[in-house]
């Protein structure tokens, strides 16, 4: 689908809006902020770790904790930094006492991830651990035996690079999974440089209506008009750009 760079933030900023009233598991009783997903919105490569800790849903941003501070650094070692990517997770509430996500956890927030998918439209996809890859993937092959190997795959209505990585965090405190991430890492470059692969017929001549008919845009709001705040959340504050990341 063809899609503006500012359609496409109108549109994640409607994902957004929904995204913050979500009560669709139990993680919203206990979520300080929805933590969307940040970076630029435009970006080729996009990073899906598992699920905000403590940091994350404190701030309501993604990878702000240790292992944001190592996936800085490992993206500095390739000459990227966050501007260049689109940073999300397969959860966007925090499970309590950073358990695992719950199967139908991951179901019910599927869907604002494929939306982030479909709008961002990345050439390439790093998972970050077990959890995203499996997601991703739609099967149970564990991260030790996929991390490194880049395939095709089609993810809903994207045929992107998908690349699997050791999480992070697993690198934290391991010094052979870090060498095996970074060693991955720096793969990086070669295959984004590969470019996109070829699209469905399908999402390559669909218009955004038909892909994504809730979010179509609202007719233009006049700039110095307040936005309407989320149905369900009425005193939450107005989605901004920063808020979002979206640089
Ligand atoms: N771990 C994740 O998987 N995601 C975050 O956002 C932070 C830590």
């Amino acid at each position: 689908m063809t899609i503006s760079p500012a359609e496409r933030r109108e549109l994640l900023k409607a994902v957004y809006t929904e995204a913050r009233g979500c009560v669709a598991c139990a993680l919203h009783e206990t979520r300080t902020n929805v933590v969307f997903g940040s970076g630029n919105a435009d970006a080729e490569l996009m990073f899906v770790g598992e699920a905000p800790g403590a940091n994350e849903d404190l701030q309501g941003l993604p990878f702000v904790g240790a292992a944001g501070k190592l996936l800085d650094k490992l993206l500095a070692e390739i000459g990227m930094d966050r501007k260049d990517v689109f940073i999300a997770n397969t959860l966007m509430c925090r499970p309590p006492d950073n358990r695992n996500p719950y199967p139908h956890e991951l179901e019910s927030c599927r869907h604002f991830l494929f939306e982030k998918l479909e709008l961002i439209q990345p050439t390439m996809i790093c998972t970050l651990g077990n959890f995203s890859t499996k997601l991703l993937r739609d099967d149970p092959t564990g991260i030790s035996k996929l991390h490194g190997q880049p395939e095709i795959r089609t993810i809903g209505p994207r045929t992107v690079r998908l690349y699997p990585l050791y999480h992070p965090a697993a690198a934290l405190y391991t010094p052979s999974t870090l060498e095996m991430l970074r060693a991955d890492f720096l793969r990086i470059p070669e295959i984004l440089k590969l470019g996109p692969p070829e699209q469905p017929v399908a999402a390559a001549v669909a218009e955004p209506e038909e892909l994504v008919p809730e979010l179509a845009p609202e007719p233009a709001v006049p700039p110095e008009a307040p936005e309407a705040p989320a149905a369900s959340e009425p005193d939450l504050p107005a989605v901004s750009d920063q808020q979002l990341g979206l640089f």
